[in-house]
């Protein structure tokens, strides 16, 4: 276990929010995708509660960023009250959902599953990845889209990675030119012709992940190329 410090919390969206922590020792080793072990510490440095979290960075950034929805569990009652400059125990990375530069590549992601394809699509940016790269992020409303400003900047970044963003209750899409209403084979038939010819990561809530993978296989998407990760 490496101490990290936090050097940042932010309120992403409401009751998301964004830690990034810097290494007080050797930094972790782990692939875009993997997911660490956030310790509590005591006084003593001792564990007073851990939890896995994904890794939201890429490998190669100096800092670890970590997206976590605060549910007043037993650990996020703990995070909600780290400020600034407090030291936590971080364990990883861990995992066998991870990406490995595989050239056609989507992403499908809800809520806080944003998480570990933020670290996939970061570094697809940073390596300046040749291929065809597709995020489908589905999110409840216009606020609470984590990520909306760097994902049009990866966009730019690199010209092969198309975001699709679906909003799924939003009362008031006003101005809104993204899609609406949840995500289905038919939605993404529409942005990806050929999903059989991909490599697929998909991570949110159980549910919507089973959902997914159902919509993948009518796609034709090959069983033994959708990676899946699912909590909450
Ligand atoms: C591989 C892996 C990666 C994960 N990555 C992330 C991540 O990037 N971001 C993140 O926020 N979480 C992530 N989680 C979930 C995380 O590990 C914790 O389970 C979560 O933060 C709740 O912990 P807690 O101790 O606060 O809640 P607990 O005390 O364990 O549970 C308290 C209550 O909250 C409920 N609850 C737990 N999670 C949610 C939720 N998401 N929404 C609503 N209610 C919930 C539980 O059902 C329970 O009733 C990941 C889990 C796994 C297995």
């Amino acid at each position: 276990m490496t101490r990290y410090r936090i050097t940042s919390a932010t309120d992403a969206v409401p009751g998301i929010r964004i830690f990034r922590l810097e290494p007080l020792g050797r930094p972790i080793s782990f692939k875009p995708g993997q997911f660490a072990f956030l310790h509590i510490l005591d006084e003593k440095g001792g564990t007073v509660v851990k939890r896995p979290y994904s890794i939201a960075s890429a490998p190669g950034a100096l800092y670890l960023e970590f997206c976590i929805k605060l549910v007043g569990g037993e650990m996020t009652k703990r995070l909600e009250d780290l400020a600034k400059g407090a030291v936590m125990g971080v364990e990883g990375g861990f995992g066998h959902f991870s990406y490995g530069d595989q050239p056609k590549a989507g992403f499908v992601g809800g809520g806080t599953g944003i998480a570990p394809l933020m670290a996939m699509l970061r570094h697809i940016a940073d390596r300046k990845l040749d291929g065809a790269f597709v995020l489908f992020y589905s999110a409840r409303t216009k606020d609470s889209i984590v990520y909306r400003e760097e994902l049009e900047e990866l966009q730019r970044r690199n010209p092969a990675i198309k975001v699709v963003i679906t909003l799924t209750r939003e009362e008031n899409p006003g101005d809104w030119k993204g899609e609406c209403g949840r995500l289905d084979a038919g939605m993404m038939a529409k942005h990806v012709r050929d999903a059989r010819n991909f490599d697929w990561w998909v991570c949110g809530q159980l549910e919507m992940v089973e959902g997914i993978r159902e919509c993948l296989t009518k796609l034709g998407a090959d069983q033994k190329r959708i990676r899946a990760e699912g909590w909450g």
